[in-house]
């Protein structure tokens, strides 16, 4: 059977440090002839282009919450998606669905890039209606999409006190589920939504022993979830295969930060199961089993 129908790629595995190797949050969720972008971190657009994914093809953006680095490579991905054909040249409106907030968000973007959008009007005869933006704003838990047998589902997560709305998705195809949690500290929400998903990506954060007692870790470290908490979703989910984006690592200019090896030995502490530490362009195939490539096309590391 092709399960090839069905495909997740992480574009960006990072957090606001703007390197290289992790661009900012982003997933691709490709299902049957739909394609779906979990929030558009830094770069986003760049990592379509190497997949040969065109920028306008995009069937609508979710977004999580409105921290900036989910969200600062959504101009690119609306403007340049509308661009020559070699991008796409959306000619329908961009469609995002997000929690509330994404209307404002939206709607000043639409302000603050309305003088482009006429010059290419006028100048490019670009189709109006390409520049165009349909938002949809959701405040509970529930069915946000639902489209040629593509379903998505939003639920809350805990980002803390003050970070409020954040949400995770789940997304359903043909009998298989892709879970993502969005940022958040451990929640029972993301193990409710996330039970027997074949895939759950999570977000993770690890800082050095000897930084754990520094306030401004412990703030950061108070809006996210540890390896060894994650471990306790995942085993309570029971994924098929489990994985981590969102990778935080922190350190100070004495102390580097943990590795790799470091997040997945904690995550050993509490699960034993099938996980991957995701990487930029890593892509996954939701079949009977889920199987793991490194996009071929990839330019750096
Ligand atoms: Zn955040
Ligand atoms: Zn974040």
């Amino acid at each position: 059977m092709d399960r090839a129908d069905f495909r997740v790629t992480l574009l960006g595995t990072g957090t606001p440090i703007p390197v290289s190797d992790r661009f900012g949050p982003s997933t691709l969720v490709e299902a049957g002839d739909q394609k779906l972008l979990i929030d558009a971190g830094r770069g986003a657009s760049i990592r379509l282009h190497q997949l040969a994914v065109p920028i306008g093809r995009l069937d609508a953006l979710f977004l999580t919450h409105y921290h900036s680095d989910h969200t600062v490579g959504i101009p690119d991905l609306w403007l340049t998606g509308w661009l020559q054909s070699y991008f796409g040249t959306r000619t329908a409106p961009l469609c995002v669905i997000g929690p509330e907030g994404a209307k404002i968000l939206m709607t000043h973007l639409e302000r603050a890039y309305a003088l482009d959008v006429s010059i290419r009007i006028e100048d490019e005869k670009l189709p109006p209606r390409g520049a165009a933006i349909s938002v949809e704003e959701f405040s509970a838990d529930g069915v946000v999409y639902d489209r040629n047998g593509v379903r998505v589902i939003a639920f809350e997560v805990d980002h803390g006190d003050a970070i409020k709305p954040a949400y995770g998705y789940r997304i359903e195809y043909d009998g298989r589920a892709v879970v993502i949690s969005g940022d958040t500290r451990f929640n029972q929400n993301v193990i409710k939504y996330g039970a027997g998903a074949d895939l759950l990506i999570h977000e993770v954060a690890i800082a050095p022993p000897a930084l754990l007692a520094e306030p401004f870790i412990q703030r950061i470290m108070a809006h996210h979830t540890t390896a060894t908490e994650a471990g306790r979703v995942f085993a309570q989910a029971r994924p098929k295969l489990a994985a981590y984006t969102h990778l935080v690592f922190l350190a100070s200019a004495q102390i580097p930060p943990a590795t790799v090896d470091d997040l997945v030995a904690e995550t050993r502490r509490t699960y034993d199961g099938p996980l991957v530490a995701g990487e930029d362009l890593m892509q996954f195939a939701i079949g009977e089993e889920v199987t793991l490539r490194r996009f071929a096309g990839v330019e750096s590391k």
